[in-house]
């Protein structure tokens, strides 16, 4: 056990300095990640993106086939421009049991336990496939899971299960909500203010747009599943910035609105999409091109993250729950790749090391302790997979 600590710990500190900043390259950490887990006798494919400077790891273990369980972590962590660390956040420092340093617990210290559990794992007669899924650009819209799982579906790999150890200080999530933002652009025709019926106003376009999302808060309310455990129980809109037009005398040509909801049932996402899309298709454009052809609105995805529905059959929950010991699974606030992975039609739990308290923090850092409570989950789970 000492052995495998330090050896996880000595892992940990490589990962940590590889500057795996979203905006940045993550391929040496994935090549390192590779290596290790092709010694251990792993086939691994990397995946690389559009650009080339970065690439999903997807590992496996024991036979080939259906089932078996995904290990699921991002390599990517969020900056540190504008954070007052007291040491290089890229340097592990270890510090009265505890480790310091970007990504330590949001995630490298979760990649590190299982990269490091290969070794062991790969002694074992697996009756099912281990997988390894090592993600990019989770920080900035899952893009990485969100490539990665029509890859694994063109290769008809369908696994069971899938622990995504994002930082739940080792609790068992069974659920979040889904985090959907957008940015809506209108592009109307500018003109004096004394003569609105000549311009096309964008800012009373966008006013119009707002004002129907916000209708559709009321049905949100009436759709909250009855048992939903998230507080508030239902699907949230938010307007946050509204942009546009130059003076009091003059019709706005140009209006943006930033928005976001949070779906706490990927349905209740549909439904506003798809009213929201039809109000802009059926009354605002038609209103606007009708003075002006060449209006129009413009929707800008910036991320869609899906939310983890709670369900009442959960093998990955119901697993994860006997390997720590815990009695009840819990829901969390923040978003993670686990809907992505459900939605390819697994059972999917969120458990791994360190508090969400200190991710995206200055002095990030994860405890030895709960390093050590993953390793020893990790270990329990070793043995599921051979029985
Ligand atoms: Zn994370």
């Amino acid at each position: 056990m000492t052995d495998r600590l330090e050896d996880t710990l000595d892992l940990l500190q490589s990962l940590v300095g590889y500057p795996t900043v979203s905006a940045d390259s993550n391929l040496e950490m994935v090549a390192d990640l590779a290596s290790r887990l092709g010694d251990c006798g792993a086939r691994v494919d990397l995946f690389s993106d559009e650009s080339g400077t970065k690439a999903n790891l997807f590992a496996t273990l024991g036979p080939e086939g259906d089932g078996g369980l995904v290990l699921s972590g991002h390599t990517d962590v969020v900056p540190v421009e504008d954070q007052d660390w007291s040491s290089d956040p890229f340097v592990l420092l270890e510090h009265e049991e505890r480790l310091y340093g970007r990504g330590t617990c949001d995630m490298k210290g979760f990649i590190a336990a299982a990269t490091m559990m290969a070794r062991e794992y790969s002694q074992l007669e697996l009756k099912r496939p281990l997988h390894f899924a090592f993600t990019y650009d989770e920080e900035v819209g899952c893009l990485g899971a969100r490539s990665l799982i029509p890859e694994l579906r063109k290769r008809g790999i369908k696994p069971a299960m899938a622990i995504i150890g994002e930082p739940t200080s080792m609790r068992v999530i069974e659920g979040h909500k889904g985090c959907c933002e957008y940015t809506v652009r209108f592009n109307g025709l500018e003109g004096h203010g004394s003569s609105p019926d000549l311009g096309v106003n964008a800012a009373e376009y966008a006013a119009r747009y707002v004002m129907h999302l916000l209708s559709l808060r009321n049905d949100l309310v009436q759709r909250a599943p009855i048992q939903s455990p998230f507080t508030p129980p239902w699907t949230t809109i938010n307007v946050g910035a509204i942009h546009g037009g130059v003076a009091h005398n003059v019709i706005a040509g140009k209006a943006e609105v930033e928005w976001e909801m949070r779906p706490v049932q990927n349905s209740d996402g549909e439904f506003v999409k798809r009213s929201i899309h039809h109000f802009v298709e059926r009354e605002l454009l038609p209103a606007m091109q009708n003075v002006h052809p060449d209006a129009d609105i413009v929707t800008e995805v910036i991320g869609e993250v899906a939310g983890l529905e709670v369900m009442d059959d959960n093998a990955a929950r119901d697993l994860v729950s006997r390997l720590v010991g815990a009695n009840g699974a819990h829901v969390v606030p923040f978003g993670t790749e686990a809907g992505l992975f459900q939605e390819l039609g697994m059972s999917v739990v969120v458990c791994g090391p360190g508090s969400i308290d200190q991710a995206h923090k200055p002095d990030e850092f994860v405890s030895v302790e709960q390093i050590r409570s993953c390793l020893t989950m990790l270990e329990r789970l070793g043995d599921q997979l051979t029985a």
